[in-house]
């Protein structure tokens, strides 16, 4: 599945997830990092391949910070932001104006109370309001909430999107991960990519990829899922390879490198 890419990496690009792909997953997603062996695969392949892009749910500046690789691309906040190789600063996406604080307006009337209570944690991200419940007391509880906001957000017409106990509050407008690969691949002599991802929103990205592929822009394509215990069936399911978690897509990253 890899040669392709191996055969003309000038011609591939690589495209990752950020978090449970290439940083393994924590308690506290502040905590997040990137192992030291797998920023220097990555850095190799940025000077081998055409392009390395990481395609995070997290602000651009965030993930490359956590990522810590300047001369990668990086598309933030699931494609609503795009940090260029060397840019300062990220760029919105176009489709965003006038929708900068219909998140944030939802999430700052909810009952602060409720959600500290079940232990929910707001993450202001700018464009996405996300609520985490990993590490709540009783998870279980923090779900059923989070699921009862999730309700009121898509009544009011914004989008909810549930990932690894995490549920993020979105404006409704056209952009997700594959958007985002869709926009990043065809502005680049580019004949092969591949896309690693450990999530619902990594399947969009799959999707795209191979969307490029039957419109003739992509020659080969690649989707691997990074499998874990609470990996979503519908990532393996929709996934080319099943590697398991952030070492087996090390794994993926050393066999292109070599
Ligand atoms: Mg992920």
């Amino acid at each position: 599945m890899l040669a392709p890419l191996r055969a003309d990496p000038a011609a591939a690009a690589i495209l990752t997830d950020v978090d449970g792909t290439i940083a393994p997953i924590v308690d506290r997603p502040e905590d997040a990092a990137v192992p030291g062996g797998t920023r220097e695969l990555l850095g190799l392949l940025a000077q081998r391949y055409a392009f390395v892009a990481c395609v995070s749910g997290r602000p651009a500046l965030e993930a490359r910070r956590i990522v810590g690789l300047d001369d990668v691309a990086y598309s933030g906040n699931h494609g609503f932001e795009l940090l260029l190789p060397g840019a300062e600063m990220p760029r919105p996406d176009p489709s965003l104006d006038g929708h900068e604080e219909d998140a944030r307006r939802f999430v700052d009337a909810l009952d602060a109370r409720d959600l500290d209570r079940v232990g929910i944690r707001v993450e202001d991200k700018g464009a996405i309001v996300a609520l985490h419940w990993r590490g709540a007391e009783n998870e279980g509880e923090a779900e059923s909430l989070a699921r009862e906001i999730e309700s009121g957000a898509d009544w009011t017409g914004l989008v909810a999107h549930r990932g690894r106990k995490v549920l993020e509050i979105r404006p409704d407008v056209a952009i997700n991960k594959g958007i985002a690969v869709a926009a990043l691949i065809p502005a680049r002599p580019v004949r092969a990519a591949l896309y690693g991802g450990d999530d619902r929103t990594d399947v969009d990205a799959f999707t795209a990829l191979r969307t490029l592929r039957e419109d003739g822009e992509l020659d080969s394509v690649a989707c691997v899922a990074v499998g874990s215990e609470e990996a979503p069936a519908e990532v393996t399911a929709n996934a080319d390879l099943t590697v398991d978690g952030p070492e087996g897509f090390a794994g993926v990253l050393r066999a292109l490198a070599q």
